[in-house]
């Protein structure tokens, strides 16, 4: 069993305290919120899209370290990228946190930090909760998305 504070890697704790793009979005043309009652982790996404790009993403909500810090690395990461490109990086980013990945996780970039998470299964819908909120976001429901 790995240690729990290897978890906390120092880019984690940095993104959960001052988490990026943590506001909500003027102008925002979708917008989903997702839910993780295991932990209690609550956000909602908010997106400005522009055909088929993400022109600005930003979040708003409370839950615990590693859901923030994945929502605050998300909006980061996922900023002008096309709807494709998003679910790409999120199917990647899924496979980090559960272990399953088969390739080095190369092109994750920073994101590699929650690779930690696939030794804490009760983890891993903290760090994917905004991803799916996200996937939501982005397919237009503006119903709430839960974990279980
Ligand atoms: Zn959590």
């Amino acid at each position: 069993m790995a240690d729990l504070r290897d978890l906390y890697q120092e880019l984690i704790l940095e993104h959960s305290k001052a988490p990026r793009n943590y506001r909500q979005l003027a102008g925002a043309d979708h917008k989903a919120e997702g839910f993780n009652p295991l932990c209690g982790d609550h956000f909602t996404v908010y997106l400005k899209m522009d055909g088929d790009s993400i022109q600005d993403i930003a979040f708003q909500g409370s839950g615990c370290a590693i859901s923030k810090a994945s929502a605050s690395m998300m909006t980061q990461s996922i900023k002008g990228k096309t709807k494709e490109q998003a679910k790409e990086l999120f199917e990647h980013f899924h496979r980090t946190v559960t272990g399953t990945a088969n390739g080095d996780g190369s092109d994750l970039g920073k994101l590699t930090v929650f690779a930690g998470v696939s030794e804490f299964p009760t983890r891993v819908k903290c760090a994917t909760l905004a991803w799916h909120t996200l996937q939501a976001a982005l397919e237009g429901s503006q119903e709430s998305v839960s974990t279980e």
